[in-house]
C-alpha cells in the first residue's frame, strides 16, 4: 500500500509501527456552528483510508478529536447569551447527525479538548523543563528555534517565517522572546472559561490538544496523522515541534493532508462566508450523493463544488444504486444451478476489476480509479445478469459490488421494513410446500423469515409468527 507522505513529498510504501495494526489521528473540526462541506471533506476521505485499511486485514485505531475550547467558540457563546459548553455540545450533537448521513464510521475514540487539559497542563511543564517552552505573565509560549526541524514539514525557511512575523515584533503587541514562538497556555480573558495551572487560570492553546490527545489515546509514536492541507502549517508543524521535543521520540511516521473543497476557486471557509453546510446539501440530496461527490475526486486534488458536479456525482451513484437494486429484484427468481462456463469466465472477469479496485486504493487512494472499476462491474451485471442465470452467478457479483461500494462507505441496500403481508404470504407458501411434502422449500421458507427476524410457532390453530 502506498501513501504520499506530505513529510517526504514522495509516495511510501505504508509499513505500520507494529504489523497487522494501524494508528491513524485525523485533526477534527472546532465546534461553535454546523460544519461546512470543506470540513466534511476530510471526514469522508479518511473514512475511507480507514474502511480501505480494515478490508486490507488491518486493525484500525482511529481517533479524531473535537476542539470545544476555542476563541470562535467563546465568541459565539457570548453573542448567543449562553456557555461555551452549550454552544459546543450542541454542535457536537448536530456534527454527529451530519457524519451519520455520511456514513462516517465512528472513531475508535472522538477526545473533546476540554476533558484532556491535564495531559495538556503535564505535556506544557515537561517541555518547560526541558527548555522548550518559558512562561511570560502567565502566558506560555514555545520556544520555536530551539526544534531543529520545525520547517521539515511544511518546507518553510525558518528565516523567511521570521520576516513574515518581523511586525508583530516591532509593534509589540506581545512579550515572547522571539516571533516565531506560538502560545501553548494563555490566561483567561473577563467571562472566558478557565482552568487552573502552574501559570494561569487559563486555557491551552489548539496546537497542544492534538499532541495530547494523541499521545494518550494512541501512543508516543502514531503511524498517521492527517487534516487538511492547510494544517500542515501551522498547526501540524507545531504539533511535531511540541511532541517531538517532549516524547524524543519520531511523532508520525506517515502525514497524510487533502486537498481544499473550493467554490470559485477560492477555499470554502466559514471567514470567506462561501460555504455551504452539511444541513443545506441534505435538504436537496441524500448525503450519500455528497460522499460519492467528494471521493470521484482524488483526496489530494482540489475539487470545485458545482451544482453540475453534484447532479453528476448524484447520477453516477444512482447507476450503481439501480444495478444492485435489478439484482436484488432478480435473486429470488433465480435458479440454484451450475455455472456455465460463460459465467465462469464472467466471474473471473469480476476478480480482475476487483484487482483494479485494490489496486487502485494500494495506490495512495485513488478512489476516482475505484469508482470506475465499480462501474465496470454495474455495466457488467446489467448485460450479462438475466432471468435464466444461475443464482449463484448473480449473487457472486452482487456481493462483490456491494462489500466494494462499503469500502467506500457508499450503502447500496436498503434496508427494506417487511411487511406484514409480506410475511403471511411466504407463511401461506410454506403451508402449501408441506401439503405438497416439499420440505426442502417449507424449510428453505422458516430460514428466510428467521433471517428477517421472523420466528414461527406451529400451535393447534395454525401457524403463528412474531417478530424477534
Ligand atoms: P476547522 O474546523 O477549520 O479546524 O477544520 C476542520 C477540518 O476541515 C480541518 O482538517 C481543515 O483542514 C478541513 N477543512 C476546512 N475547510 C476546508 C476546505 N474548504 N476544504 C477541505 N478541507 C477543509
Ligand atoms: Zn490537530
Amino acid at each position: 500500500m502506498k501513501i504520499y507522505n506530505t513529510l517526504t513529498r514522495q509516495k511510501e510504501e505504508f509499513k505500520p509501527i507494529e504489523e497487522g495494526k494501524v494508528r491513524m489521528y485525523v485533526c477534527g473540526p472546532t465546534v461553535y456552528n454546523l460544519i461546512h462541506i470543506g470540513n466534511a471533506r476530510p471526514m469522508i476521505v479518511f473514512d475511507t483510508v480507514r474502511r480501505y485499511m480494515e478490508y486490507a486485514g488491518y486493525q484500525v485505531n482511529y481517533v479524531s478529536n473535537f476542539t470545544d475550547v476555542d476563541d470562535k467558540i467563546i465568541k459565539a457563546a457570548i453573542e448567543q447569551g449562553v456557555t461555551a459548553e452549550d454552544i459546543s455540545k450542541k454542535f457536537i450533537e448536530e456534527c454527529k447527525k451530519d457524519m451519520k448521513g455520511l456514513n462516517v464510521k465512528e472513531a475508535t475514540k472522538h477526545p473533546l479538548a476540554t476533558e484532556e487539559i491535564s495531559g495538556m497542563i503535564e505535556m506544557i511543564s515537561t517541555l518547560i523543563e526541558k527548555g522548550y517552552a518559558y512562561d511570560k505573565n502567565g502566558t506560555v509560549y514555545f520556544r520555536t528555534r530551539k526544534f531543529d526541524h520545525y520547517g521539515d514539514l511544511s518546507r518553510k525557511n525558518i528565516d523567511d517565517l521570521e520576516a513574515g512575523h518581523r511586525d508583530i515584533k516591532v509593534a509589540g503587541e506581545d512579550d515572547k522572546e522571539d516571533p516565531l514562538d506560538f502560545v501553548l497556555w494563555k490566561p483567561k480573558k473577563e467571562g472566558e472559561p478557565f482552568w487552573e495551572s502552574p501559570w494561569s487560570e487559563g486555557r491551552p492553546g489548539w496546537h497542544i490538544e492534538c499532541s495530547v490527545m494523541s499521545k494518550k489515546y494512541l501512543g508516543d509514536s502514531i503511524d498517521i496523522h492527517a487534516g487538511g492541507e492547510d494544517l500542515i502549517f501551522p498547526h501540524h508543524s507545531n504539533e511535531i515541534a511540541q511532541s517531538e521535543a517532549a516524547n524524543g521520540v519520531q511523532f508520525s511516521r506517515y502525514w497524510m493532508h487533502n486537498g481544499f473543497l473550493n467554490i470559485d476557486n477560492k477555499k470554502m471557509s466559514k471567514s470567506l462566508g462561501n460555504f455551504f453546510t452539511v444541513r443545506d446539501i441534505s435538504e436537496k440530496y441524500d448525503l450519500q450523493v455528497l460522499r460519492f461527490f467528494m471521493l470521484s475526486a482524488h483526496y489530494r486534488s482540489p475539487i470545485n463544488f458545482s451544482a453540475e458536479l453534484m447532479e453528476a456525482a448524484k447520477n453516477g451513484l444512482d447507476r450503481i444504486l439501480t444495478a444492485v437494486d435489478k439484482l436484488d429484484r432478480v435473486l429470488p427468481v433465480l435458479e440454484e444451478k451450475e455455472l456455465t462456463a460463460e459465467e465462469k469466465s464472467g466471474l473471473e472477469t469480476i476478480q480482475l476489476l476487483v484487482k483494479k479496485f485494490n489496486d487502485s486504493m494500494e495506490d495512495d487512494f485513488n478512489t476516482a480509479d475505484a469508482i470506475s472499476a465499480i462501474f465496470e462491474m454495474v455495466k457488467f451485471a446489467n448485460v450479462n445478469v438475466a432471468e435464466t442465470s444461475a443464482k449463484a452467478f448473480a449473487q457472486s457479483i452482487k456481493d462483490t459490488i456491494t462489500k466494494l461500494t462499503d469500502v467506500l462507505g457508499i450503502i447500496t441496500e436498503k434496508e427494506e421494513e417487511l411487511l406484514d403481508e409480506d410475511i403471511e404470504k411466504l407463511i401461506e407458501e410454506r403451508q402449501q410446500a408441506r401439503k405438497d411434502k416439499n420440505f426442502a422449500r417449507a424449510d428453505e421458507i422458516r430460514n428466510t423469515l428467521s433471517d428477517m427476524g421472523i420466528i414461527l410457532e406451529d400451535t393447534r390453530e395454525g401457524v403463528k409468527w412474531k417478530r424477534a
